[in-house]
């Protein structure tokens, strides 16, 4: 389906996703995952996996857009954990370690191994050149990350 973007999201029509390894160690079932009797599972099921995207920004309203300097038919790349923006780490502004944890494709919103992805109003983008092809622009989260 295709997803209606709401206040403040937008939607992207992917252009290219990675496979990350803890996609392959998500879908084997890792506990780091799924839980185990040490601990619970953080992922959810259901959810839509794909964390490393480019994608092409094909609906948002103006005020969102404005906001993220960008227009209908722009690229952009999103870091893959959605901060909560209220937590202690967010409000630190160390986001990265948000205790919340949202992230897309594992938590909280479904990720991009999909024609579309709603980005939520929380999460963060980065604008990407038309030029850089879809498969060489998804690598901007691996790199980042690492
Ligand atoms: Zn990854
Ligand atoms: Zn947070």
């Amino acid at each position: 389906p295709v997803p209606t973007p709401g206040p403040g999201e937008l939607l992207l029509r992917t252009d290219a996703v990675g496979i990350c390894a803890s996609d392959l160690k998500c879908y084997h079932g890792a506990a780091k995952f799924w839980g185990d009797e040490n601990r619970p599972a953080w992922a959810e099921t259901n959810r839509i996996p794909g964390h490393e995207f480019v994608g092409t920004v094909i609906a948002g309203d103006d005020t969102t857009l404005t906001k993220r300097k960008l227009s209908l038919g722009d690229r952009i790349a999103c870091e893959q954990i959605v901060p909560c923006w209220e937590c202690r780490y967010c409000l630190e502004g160390a986001y990265w370690m948000c205790a919340v944890h949202d992230m897309f494709g594992f938590k909280g919103h479904d990720g991009a191994m999909a024609e579309y992805v709603l980005v939520p109003a929380k999460a963060l983008t980065h604008p990407v050149s038309a030029d850089l092809p879809g498969q060489v622009a998804a690598f901007a989260e691996p790199l980042s990350c690492a």
